[in-house]
């Protein structure tokens, strides 16, 4: 018998599969989909995952080169997971071998051995003991001790963020003999002892009929959209249901949209469960991930919680998918392989065979959309958990009112009167920085991005004119480079501006800035929480990384600086989104005892749109906004693909659009498909962005079907274009920034 040819993926963007022989010492049964080979690749090596294999080539056979070396005994990827980045990679129009590589751990990707070698468990030593005289002044390392001494087998390297346990304290124990590390191979010996660490609440009746529905569904595809207020006791829910699911024997994922929530989670999960938990995140290194990986896989980890990619993560014994804060953005990636992690977990969910858990208080209007069609069931939990009481809105009309940094006099008194009784106060701006403009108050000049079609922002801070957009830095300019002239003033108010003002205002508390400036240094945002957790007055002003799902008890007024944006916006989603924010920041109010406020500032005081959002609530301008997509014919109503393109010269992205816009036409009219249309091209809203000039081309459809029909033979055109090597183009298939 003749050895089959091996179809490969491998990492290159070509959109197709390449052939080799078999390596011929191997034993064909061994060749199975989705075990990786090493392989001659032009003058490299590189490492390729088995697709398929096909008794004959299309290329000439005698010029096809033979794999080196197989790198698995069994294939990496569970038939489940294979099936999701084949299906990926065919959805989203990628090459099969980047999504692999979006998929797989990065040191798997370089050919390092899938199984699992030995770990390191850290342990207490024979005899040591916490109170130790040379521990008297090193309470955390004496802490790290008594943790250790719970766990006479050890704790894994994996876990010990689990436990809180730092590796500084761990390796100054180590030095001092009182800890020691083993190796050894990790065991898989059945779970010991009970699942749970804490008793559980006991739920009220709507969260348990929203658990019992998820509940009812174990065991096979079962979507749910949990459409819960902030705090209504949603994450009790999942709570539950993964405990179910642990007694089940099997494995919970969890996915989460941003990393600063993960300690959080991992904290409030670790105190619940007696399992092990794997957190996936970007700060990992790639041992680390791998490890973490391979726990999930050979089954050992029984909960994973992580953001975006780790909805790739296999899972021996998968039994319930939960994604929390469905509707945030982040869970769309938006370079390469351009997925959407809650659409994906759908489809996991079905190759899976579980049920699938949607939870948010401001769900997508996608996922609304779903579950009124009745794809999904819709689980809802309408009031508040534990008593507090929802959150109250007003909008404060600031037309004609002076705004000094963005603080209106009403809001100013309302602020003093909180911090007066004690309480702290949430200040929103979605905007750092210290002014989004530099304007010369003689002449108008502004202070422009040389390389975007943006103005810079000012960061007083760092003695910075900043781009957003490009990441371009400069220094202030000392007088107008137009006139000449020395009156340069800051105008419009981000939150370094908001900070400065509140710390006049208010000397006597802490004003604590939560942005991406303020969190880049490392332990910065638990600092800030560890001073806000301590519940004394205070004020918090930052941008949306505020807004996700913290708790914050003693937060019973919020402030919204400015609502106005999402109402102008050329983007159809932009309301969709101010609303969620609004909500969600709104969320952190009054999360305990104390009843919470939430003014929204605005010179749109009579909007329909936020007339409604402050008076009937989230779902009836979920309803709202609904109506007026489908009048439009935008999604959920529609389906759309975006191509965009970008080059040097503003004539070489506009021709390779016209080009591809024609091919789909031509596509278009040869099939009798009419029921997509070709919309442009036009130029990107920021039509030159970090020196190159922009534009796309949209594709919409009432018909996924019809949509998909066009896109991968036109992809393939597209490719073959000459004019395709003078731009950088991309697909976006649902798109969800236009
Ligand atoms: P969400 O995830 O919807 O924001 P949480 O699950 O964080 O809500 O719950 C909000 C607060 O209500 C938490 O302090 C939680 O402990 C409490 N809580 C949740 N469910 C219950 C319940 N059934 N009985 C009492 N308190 C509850
Ligand atoms: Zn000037
Ligand atoms: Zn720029």
């Amino acid at each position: 018998m003749s050895l089959p040819i091996l179809r490969l993926a491998l990492p290159s963007p070509l959109r197709r599969l390449f052939d080799y022989r078999a390596p011929r010492d191997i034993d064909p049964a061994l060749l199975l989909p989705g075990v990786r080979l090493r392989v001659p690749f032009g003058r490299r090596e590189v490492v390729g995952v088995l697709v398929a294999r096909a008794a004959h080539s299309e290329i000439d056979e005698t010029r096809l080169r033979e794999a080196l070396a197989l790198l698995d005994r069994a294939p990496v990827l569970p038939p489940a997971l294979l099936e999701l980045c084949l299906w990926s990679a065919s959805y989203y129009q990628h090459s099969l071998g980047d999504t692999f590589a979006w998929a797989l751990p990065a040191l798997l990707r370089q050919g390092e051995s899938a199984e699992r070698g030995e770990e390191r468990f850290w342990q207490a030593a024979p005899g040591a003991r916490a109170d130790d005289p040379r521990l008297a002044r090193a309470p955390r390392q004496r802490q790290a001790l008594a943790t250790l001494a719970q766990h006479p087998h050890g704790i894994d390297q994996n876990r010990l963020e689990q436990f809180q346990l730092s590796r500084d304290s761990l390796k100054a124990l180590h030095d001092k003999g009182l800890v020691q590390v083993r190796r050894q191979r990790p065991s898989l010996a059945v779970h010991q002892g009970a699942w749970l660490l804490q008793p559980e609440l006991a739920l009220n009746d709507e969260q348990r009929s929203a658990f019992e529905a998820v509940r009812a569904g174990f065991g096979r595809f079962h979507p749910c959209l949990l459409e819960g207020v902030t705090g209504s006791g949603k994450t009790e829910v999942y709570l539950q249901l993964i405990r179910e699911t642990l007694e089940a024997g099997r494995q919970a994922l969890v996915l989460i949209p941003e990393i600063n929530l993960g300690p959080q989670t991992l904290e409030r999960f670790a105190r619940r469960f007696n399992a092990r938990i794997a957190l996936l995140h970007s700060g990992l290194t790639d041992r680390e991930r791998l490890d973490a990986w391979q726990a999930a896989r050979e089954g050992s980890a029984q909960i994973v919680i992580g953001t975006r990619s780790a909805l790739f993560t296999p899972l021996k014994n998968p039994g319930l998918i939960i994604v929390d804060e469905e509707h945030d953005a982040s869970y769309k990636q938006q370079e390469g392989l351009r997925y959407h992690a809650r659409d994906l977990a759908v489809m996991r969910a079905r190759l899976e065979r579980v049920p699938l858990l949607l939870g948010s208080a401001t769900p997508s209007l996608e996922s609304l959309h779903n579950a009124h069609q009745g794809r999904y069931a819709l689980l809802r939990l309408t009031r508040r958990a534990g008593g507090a009481q929802p959150p109250r809105f007003e909008r404060l009309d600031v037309r004609s009112r002076p705004l000094d940094s963005g603080l209106s006099p009403p809001l100013q008194r309302l602020i003093g009167e909180t911090l007066a009784a004690g309480q702290q106060v949430l200040v929103f701006l979605n905007r750092r920085g210290f002014a989004p403009t530099l304007l010369c108050h003689d002449c108008g000049w502004m202070a422009l991005c040389p390389r975007c079609d943006a103005r810079l922002t000012l960061h007083q801070r760092s003695g910075e004119l900043r781009c957003h957009h490009c990441d371009h830095r400069q220094r202030p300019p000392g007088a107008c480079p137009q006139c000449q002239h020395v009156d340069l003033r800051p105008v419009g108010v981000g939150t370094e501006r908001s900070e400065e003002r509140l710390r006049i205002l208010f000397p006597e508390v802490p004003i604590l800035r939560v942005d991406r400036d303020s969190t880049a240094r490392k332990g910065a945002m638990e600092q800030l929480f560890a001073t806000i957790n301590r519940g004394e007055p205070c004020i918090l002003v930052g941008t949306q990384m505020l807004a996700k799902g913290h708790h914050f008890p003693r937060v019973t007024l919020v402030a919204i600086l400015d609502a106005d944006g999402g109402l102008f916006s050329a983007d159809f989603r932009a309301s969709e989104r101010m609303a969620q924010l609004i909500v969600q920041v709104a969320g952190r109010a009054g999360r305990a005892e104390e009843p919470g406020r939430v003014i929204i500032q605005t010179h749109l005081a009579d909007h329909p749109l936020l007339v409604q959002l402050s008076e009937q609530g989230y779902a009836a301008f979920a309803a709202q906004a609904l109506a007026e997509r489908r009048a439009a014919g935008l999604p959920p109503f529609a389906h759309l693909a975006l191509l965009r393109a970008d080059a040097h010269r503003p004539e070489q992205a506009e021709a390779f659009l016209d080009q591809a816009a024609q091919l789909a036409e031509q596509r278009l009219d040869d099939g009798a498909n009419t029921a997509v249309m070709v919309l442009g091209p036009v130029p990107a809203p920021m039509e030159r962005r970090a020196g190159r000039h922009r534009a796309q081309l949209l594709l919409q459809s009432g018909s996924r079907a019809a949509l998909h029909r066009l896109l991968g033979p036109w992809v393939a055109e597209l490719e073959a274009l000459p004019g395709a090597r003078q731009v950088r183009w991309s697909l976006d298939v649902d798109p969800v920034d236009l």
